[in-house]
């Protein structure tokens, strides 16, 4: 099967959302790693503000054919959803983040939500899927899980005391204006939380169009510290904290990247690959210390 794209090589990009710059290079190209279309999409960077960017534009509704109906998986034990969430739970206690009303942004299912301490906090969530969106108003109800987009939802004014971004953010074609929406839906001091792959790391540099988390067509914008710095400054946020380490994603990513590179190229590649699972953690770790890790959380303060 492959997904038709009705917008012709010969259509001049969208300007970058981030800073309206019409003026791009070309960098890579890659493939989807579903192997929903044949089609092959470019990786560009915006000349002005640096950000990377998937070409050719598509619109929502287009980009909603490239979401297999189990993207976001199926129902798992409670266990798993406490193990899978235990990065993002242990950068909110970082942040010294201990209650009040949360919202996040693409929330799925609602994973991440259920695996906060509910006694402290308030879950909110909107989601565009709508199996997992239905999966999440089960658990917290319709009233505080929107089926749509952040910028449909219209949410009141500073309601919020935490609004989080993970693995949301590269998938929307408004970047900038969700962190803007995000921004008027906090009070002064609220805080922002973004988790998103680093188009900086080793793996973004050595795989480029075979790297796993450049997951396009579907993640559209592709960050960096700085640009991601830059976008928070330019919406209203004071970028206080950063890791680039994940054990839940980082190793996975290597993973699929390295098979994707070479499981296909010869039988000793592929017995390479295999030989190899056992020191991916360890080569991630050291790789990760001494370049970049390959997912970057930040948290900003809305100033
Ligand atoms: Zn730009």
């Amino acid at each position: 099967m492959s997904i038709p794209i009705n917008n012709p090589a010969a259509t001049p990009p969208r300007p970058c959302e981030l800073c309206g710059s019409t003026d791009y290079k070309f960098l890579f190209n890659t493939e989807d790693r579903l192997g929903l279309a044949r089609e092959v999409f470019r990786i560009v960077q915006c000349r002005n503000c640096g950000v990377w960017r998937t070409l050719p534009d598509m619109t929502e509704a287009e980009l909603a054919a490239f979401y297999p109906k189990d993207y976001w998986g199926g129902e798992p034990a409670e266990k798993w959803i406490r193990a899978s969430q235990a990065d993002k739970t242990d950068f909110i206690k970082k942040c010294q983040l201990q209650g009040g009303r949360l919202l996040d942004v693409g929330c799925g299912a609602g994973f991440f939500l259920r695996a906060l301490n509910q006694q402290t906090w308030q879950a909110y969530g909107v989601e565009l899927g709508e199996p997992a969106a239905h999966a999440a108003q089960q658990i917290f109800g319709n009233a505080h899980i929107f089926t749509g987009t952040l910028l449909e939802a219209k949410f009141a004014p500073a309601f919020f005391d935490v609004v989080t971004f993970w693995s949301a953010l590269e998938h929307t074609n408004e970047p900038h204006a969700h962190l803007r929406e995000a921004r008027r839906i906090l009070p002064t001091g609220g805080t922002v939380i973004i988790q998103l792959p680093n188009a900086a790391s080793y793996q973004a540099r050595y795989f480029r169009g075979d790297w796993f988390a450049l997951d396009a067509p579907r993640h559209r914008y592709h960050f960096t510290l700085p640009t991601l710095q830059k976008l928070l400054h330019d919406t209203g946020f004071e970028f206080y904290r950063s890791t680039l380490r994940s054990p839940v994603h980082n190793v996975h990513a290597l993973r699929q990247s390295l098979k994707a590179r070479w499981w296909h190229q010869s039988t000793a590649k592929r017995a390479a690959f295999l030989l190899a699972i056992p020191f991916l953690k360890p080569c991630d770790f050291l790789l990760s210390s001494v370049h970049q890790g390959a997912t970057l959380t930040v948290a900003a303060r809305a100033v």
